[in-house]
């Protein structure tokens, strides 16, 4: 998979595993090959001597805005080095946000060109020439698109095929089909403290009920602190059957308490 990304800080792309900035999967994906991450800086396609990619905006106002040409020609050379079916994609607190599914569409595509933006932002021009897209890391405003498209970077490489050693842990986090992650558990059995104890079943070694147990669990989470995830699906009748088994344990349990 390739990422072009276009930026004035180059220097926050180091992400080899020696960087530490991705470190782990993603890190060793970098140096294996499986992504490639290319950085175009539109400071280098700049004619005046002080290389200078922004101004002040038209109309007034605070801040700097970043000039159309220098962006112009940086994207035009990602484009150029990019392999086909490549779209380029502003980093944008305007933007739809960014979801694992879109994390999952962009992995099947070629590659992609991410724009970060800096300063107040970019010319409009700019965006309605040369941009496909806006993706927005979430309803909050950083300082600069290259967080987010690291953000990006990362969550599209796990579903490079060969970048996740075991792909499937990919199937089973949170967003994926629209539910959270079940709770994970390591040694120690017991940590010492009330409700320290490792759920009996996990410690069964009964696949079967190991992997319903663990649906039901994603199934509660996802009810209790994302309900509106719930209702943006179908269930199939085996998750039905498990969420019916929880609302009748906690039921149990309201019982319990009363007495
Ligand atoms: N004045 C702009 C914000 C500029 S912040 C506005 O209010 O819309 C500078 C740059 O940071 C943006 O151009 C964008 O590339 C990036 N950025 C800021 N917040 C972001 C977010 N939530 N998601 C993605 N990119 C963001």
């Amino acid at each position: 998979m390739w990422f072009g990304v276009v930026t004035l800080f180059p220097e926050m792309f180091d992400l080899s595993e020696r960087g530490g900035l991705m470190g782990g999967v993603i890190g060793r994906a970098v140096e294996s090959g499986l992504i490639e991450v290319e950085l175009f800086n539109p400071r280098d396609f700049t004619s005046d001597r002080h290389r200078t990619v922004d101004d002040r905006p038209y109309g007034g106002g605070p801040g700097m805005v970043m000039m159309v040409e220098p962006l112009t020609q940086a994207v035009h050379q990602a484009r150029n080095k990019a392999p086909a079916d490549t779209r380029v994609v502003l980093m944008s607190p305007q933007g739809e946000v960014f979801r694992q599914s879109t994390a999952v569409s962009v992995g099947a595509q070629g590659g992609v060109i991410l724009v970060c933006g800096r300063y107040e932002g970019l010319d409009e021009r700019f965006i309605r020439s040369e941009v496909d897209a806006e993706w927005s890391v979430g309803d909050f405003v950083v300082s600069g698109g290259e967080l987010p498209a690291l953000m990006v970077i990362d969550a599209v490489a796990r579903h490079v095929p060969g970048v996740l050693g075991n792909r499937q842990s990919i199937f089973d986090e949170s967003h994926l089909d629209g539910t959270l992650d079940y709770p994970h558990y390591t040694r120690p059995e017991n940590t010492g403290d009330s409700g320290g104890q490792v759920p009996d079943i996990l410690l069964s070694g009964n696949h079967p009920e190991i992997t319903a147990h663990r649906r039901r669990e994603a199934l509660w989470r996802t009810f209790q602190r994302r309900p509106e995830m719930l209702t943006r699906r179908l269930f199939s009748s085996a998750d039905r059957k498990l969420l019916m088994q929880c609302f009748e344990q906690e039921a149990e349990d309201a019982k319990k308490q009363d007495n």
